[in-house]
């Protein structure tokens, strides 16, 4: 963990998606101008040393942050989307969530093989979504060389899991 002063820019939204979640939201850190390029500057930082060749942004707020970091580090951006959203030939993985299950998708022909891969995303809680992700670029050939986010939730676990499974995570709060 490598930032101060992102923190204070999240606001909490209790209640949200439903009662007895504390939601961090991260609109109101894309609103100021410091946060923005800040959280995307510290982020590229932390993940600089692991040389992507691309990087996955996580549907949706991933896309933004992945944006960014991919622009400051000279790689391309890969898109890892909801179900039924990409155009292409599509690999994808089903993965559990608290009721229900979910999938992702990318672009089967996204990944030359044995490419760098770092994913990026806003926040890991659970780590269900990040481990999917790092499932699926694996099915595609990529080395899973890490993964950052702005946010982690330690208590959920799910840096800890993922890291347990073999990537490298940075995070930039708790
Ligand atoms: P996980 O799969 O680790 O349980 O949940 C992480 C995914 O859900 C990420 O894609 C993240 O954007 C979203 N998410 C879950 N909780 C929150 C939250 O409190 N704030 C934000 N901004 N995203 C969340």
């Amino acid at each position: 963990m490598v930032a101060d002063g992102l923190a204070g820019l999240i606001r909490t939204i209790p209640g949200y998606p439903k009662p007895g979640i504390q939601f961090r939201d991260i609109t109101t850190l894309l609103l100021d101008p410091a946060g923005l390029s800040g959280s995307i500057d510290q982020l590229s930082a932390a993940l600089a040393d692991l040389k992507p060749d691309l990087i996955a942004g996580i549907e949706a707020r991933g896309f933004i942050f992945g944006t960014g970091v991919a622009q400051a580090l000279g790689c391309g951006l890969l898109l890892i989307r909801k179900k039924n959203k990409l155009p292409g030939a599509v690999l994808g993985v089903n993965y559990a969530l608290e009721y229900g299950q979910d999938r992702i998708e990318m672009h089967a022909d996204a990944c030359p093989p044995g490419a760098r891969v770092v994913i990026v995303d806003d926040l890991i809680a659970t780590g269900g979504t990040a481990i999917a992700t790092a499932q699926l670029l694996r099915q595609a050939g990529a080395e899973v060389a890490g993964a950052g986010f702005v946010i982690d939730l330690p208590d959920l676990g799910g840096a800890a899991r993922l890291r347990a499974g073999g990537v490298r995570v940075q995070t930039l709060l708790e």
